[in-house]
């Protein structure tokens, strides 16, 4: 079969080469055996089941939520002359019972299936068919550790009972150790092995800034967009109304831009995205609901307005740029604001625990004062030994310093206050401002009050920010995020402990 594959590989889909672990993950399909695979967008995991499914003498049963992408895949195998079909809710009764005679036939080589529809026909028709392999695409949905849990997954398990001697194959982009090993429980792999390809995206800078007011933000994405005219770029918006915001006045001042969210009409939706695609529209301002399933390669840049609510999201949604392996620029705006809203989501919420720390490690990842690249990759279980030099921090290395005395600055300033406040009111009474609330509270009678006027308020920021990740200072978000001194933190006002701190990081646009 060795030989077989290579040869469908060049003449139905024009490929010379494999690319690494697609042979060895078909091969051991056609074994017979379960796999979970783990590659990045765009690493081209369909060849992984399709390959084998041009083998099986048998029908291939392929499960994906995404609709879109389905009658994409279908179109391009049926162009390639494979027998392919795809059964969900876009489609009508007619095209219904056509596409249920060729399968039950034994005319497709391929059946695409939404889980809804897979779920539903399993005790039907899909019992006749010779299933020889079941490939579940975006596996990531059956977890709820992950970050697009689908609860019609779920019941997968029994389907994957009812063909205990059928290959099974778990695909998906995003998956921590933890939900990899949920994912595998709840799909009912056996024995299946783990491939995992290269997270690392190269050609994709990096870079995060912290703490933009809402006007200069607009108008460093401006500047931004200005340097890269005609260039195709994604721009990630918390809600739906920051996306129609930012797209109009990107459009007044004469970008093609559209908006893209979850209140429009799927026609809409369908036109922005099929404009997009087309290269009709250049920007796409959109809250995360963009942007799943599709594949265009020449996307050279995404910016995140918003703070994502975890790496996964993160990171898959920066892999929608340079897809074709050219440069491309990836871009995040992060304030407190965007942290402090999540943690109240995730408090109602279910999972919350998990929630908050998937938020915790997204907010390290953005403050973080080390590579970013080796941050994110080791998230994802993969551990760079040398720094990328195409993120931010590598690009401007903070030099460190003694920040003894400032740390004791501002814990004084927390201790003489009472540990009631936050950090703008500690900022003001560093640096001595005359605002109204420093006022009510008369700290300017405190002795603390303007110690520190020689630092910028954002600089302010950044450094007790960096001593609350060292942990002399905690953050109480459950009581209006008051600050608070730890133990450690006190041993510093003591003297007992001194502290390293590093320059911030320059906000200005380069
Ligand atoms: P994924 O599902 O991992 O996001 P796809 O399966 O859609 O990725 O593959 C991404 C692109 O890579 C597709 O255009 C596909 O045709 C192409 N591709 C896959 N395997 C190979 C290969 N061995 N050589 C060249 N191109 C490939
Ligand atoms: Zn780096």
């Amino acid at each position: 079969m060795k030989n077989q594959t290579h040869t469908l590989l060049k003449n139905i889909f024009g490929y010379d080469n494999f690319r690494p672990l697609q042979e060895e993950i078909i091969n051991r399909t056609i074994e017979g055996k379960d796999s979970f695979i783990l590659m990045p967008t765009g690493g081209g995991k369909s060849m992984c089941f399709q390959i084998p499914a041009l083998l099986f003498d048998g029908i291939t049963v392929v499960v994906s939520p995404l609709i879109s992408l389905m009658k994409d895949q279908v179109q391009a195998l049926k162009a390639n002359g494979i027998k392919a079909d795809f059964f969900n809710s876009s489609i009508s009764v007619q095209e219904e019972n056509e596409v249920i005679t060729k399968a039950i036939n034994g005319d497709l080589q391929l059946l695409y299936l939404s889980p809804e529809k897979l779920i539903s026909v399993s005790n039907t028709w899909l019992k006749q068919l010779n299933i020889k392999l079941v490939a579940i695409d975006e596996a990531h949905c059956v977890s709820m550790w992950g970050h697009d849990f689908r609860p019609e997954y779920t019941q997968l398990k029994v389907f994957r009972n009812s063909l205990p001697n059928v290959p099974f194959m778990a695909l998906t982009a995003t998956a921590d150790k933890s939900a990899r090993k949920d994912i595998e429980e709840q799909l009912g792999l056996q024995n299946s092995k783990l491939f995992i390809s290269s997270f690392d995206r190269k050609n994709l800078s990096i870079e995060v800034r912290g703490q933009v007011q809402k006007r200069k933000k607009l108008q460093e994405i401006v500047s931004f967009i200005n340097r890269r005219k005609n260039e195709s770029g994604i721009i990630y918006c918390l809600s739906r109304k920051n996306t129609e915001e930012v797209a109009n006045h990107l459009k007044e001042i004469g970008h093609s831009v559209a908006f893209y969210h979850a209140g429009m009409s799927n026609e809409e939706r369908e036109k922005t995205q099929t404009d997009f695609i087309n290269d009709d529209t250049k920007i796409i301002v959109a809250t995360i609901a963009f942007g799943m399933g599709i594949d265009k390669s020449n996307v050279r840049f995404v910016i995140h307005y918003n703070l994502p609510k975890n790496l996964e999201g993160y990171y898959q949604e920066i892999g929608r740029a340079g897809r074709d392996g050219l440069p491309s620029e990836t871009l995040l705006y992060y304030n407190m604001r965007d942290f402090v809203l999540y943690s109240q989501f995730a408090e109602d919420g279910a999972n919350s625990a998990m929630q908050k720390e998937k938020l915790n490690r997204m907010l390290q990842f953005a403050e973080a004062k080390s590579c970013r690249r080796k941050i994110l990759l080791s998230y994802f279980g993969e551990h760079l030994t040398e720094n990328c030099g195409n993120c931010d921090v590598c690009a401007n290395p903070p030099k460190d310093f003694d920040g003894t005395i400032i740390t004791q600055k501002a814990l004084s300033g927390i201790a003489r206050m009472g540990e009631k406040d936050g950090i703008t009111m500690l900022i003001n009474v560093l640096r001595g401002s005359n605002n109204a609330d420093v006022h009510e509270k008369q700290y300017f009678n405190l002795k603390t009050y303007g110690v520190g006027k020689d630092i910028s308020f954002f600089n302010w920021r950044d450094y007790i920010i960096q001593m609350a990740n060292q942990g002399f200072i905690e953050i109480m978000y459950a009581e209006s995020s008051a600050l608070k001194i730890t133990p450690i933190g006190w041993k510093v006002l003591k003297g007992e402990k001194t502290v390293r701190l590093t320059t911030p990081i320059s906000i200005d646009d380069k």
